[in-house]
């Protein structure tokens, strides 16, 4: 059993994991990225479902229930190094056997395209954390831009997003806001009667994009019980992105907690550099001078030391790393799942 816990609020590992198999590789989660997790301590992750552009609105049911069959299928070639958690006595089970823990996360509600039904599915098939938009608009809302864009005038949630967030919170869901826009997020604050999360969006603050939170809205989730996960994408770090570091990184991280409080700031850390491997997945291009735009401020979940290393340079203290870790995380799950 591992003394400590590493939980990784975000990660879109399903999409991967169904192309990987549908190329024919066998047991991916064991062989392909357990190794990268355990190096770098870690015991638990969100793992999200993730639908490119270029499958909806058709195929986007189609692609979600592929996702999760390849999980399930996956998992029985695994040799029980890792299961699926729906509760957080799935977590602890697993972590007393040794075994990685995922949840599974939905990134956008666009699967369901406006049937309600199919959330009901969806949970019983295993998502308990739902985001209701990514970065483009839906049935549910409208997501914000990765920067400003030349645009319309812009909604929040629709009467099926409000719906959608009502049955997900009776079901047993964790609604996450990360990719809302503003309209939506504070339609999400007028509305929600649990605590919500933003997995995975750093400070807007520190740095200027639709896709980090304002400071009313770091206030507003910590105020609510909800958690806050830094994201490690340099895009979402510094202007700038070729000069973030994760120096910068954890200032993101030391501003969240001076204004919310250690017990709200969490990791969600979303490396996609390795869906680039699997598909032509549309994230930001690579420009100017050869420097890739679009980095991760540490290579992978192998390197999560120097995030540490620069938190205690932040003047996090031991105490507080841990919380930001896995500690708070596992809080949270306790009391929601
Ligand atoms: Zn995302």
């Amino acid at each position: 059993m591992p003394n400590r816990d590493r939980i990784d609020g975000h990660f879109d590992l399903l999409m991967s994991l169904e192309h990987r198999r549908g190329m024919g590789q066998k047991n991916v989660i064991e062989t392909q990225f357990l190794p990268s997790f355990r190096a770098g301590g870690f015991t638990g992750m969100i793992a999200s479902i993730f639908i490119e552009d270029r499958f909806l609105p058709e195929m986007g049911l189609r692609k979600a229930l592929d996702q999760i069959g390849s999980l399930y299928e996956d998992r029985q070639e695994s040799h029980g190094t890792w299961d699926l958690c729906k509760t957080y006595l799935d977590y602890e089970r697993c972590r007393q056997a040794g075994r990685f823990g995922f949840f599974i996360s939905m990134e956008g509600a666009d699967s369901l395209m406006n049937d309600l039904s199919l959330l009901s599915v969806f949970y019983e098939l295993g998502v308990r954390f739902l985001g209701l938009v990514w970065s483009r608009r839906n049935y549910a809302g409208d997501g914000c831009h990765f920067k400003p864009v030349l645009e319309g005038r812009k909604g929040g949630l629709t009467d099926f997003g409000l719906a959608l967030l009502k049955k997900a919170e009776e079901l047993g869901m964790i609604i996450d806001v990360s990719h809302l826009n503003d309209e939506g997020f504070e339609d999400v604050c007028a509305f929600a009667q649990k605590p919500f999360i933003a997995s995975h969006s750093n400070c807007r603050a520190l740095m200027e994009t639709p896709r980090n939170l304002r400071d009313k809205d770091i206030l507003r989730i910590a105020e609510i019980g909800g958690l806050i996960g830094g994201n490690a994408a340099n895009i979402f770090i510094k202007n700038p992105p070729c000069e973030a570091t994760v120096r910068d990184f954890a200032k993101h991280l030391a501003y969240m907690k001076q204004l919310a409080g250690i017990d709200h700031v969490t990791l969600g850390f979303d490396f996609c550099i390795h869906l680039r491997e699997d598909s032509p997945v549309s994230l930001p291009s690579d420009v100017g001078n050869g420097i890739p735009v679009f980095r991760e401020i540490i290579d992978g979940h192998s390197e999560l030391q120097r995030l540490e290393e620069a938190m205690l340079e932040e003047s996090f203290s031991p105490e507080e790393i841990e919380k930001v870790f896995g500690e708070n995380y596992l809080r949270f799950l306790c009391s929601h799942l």
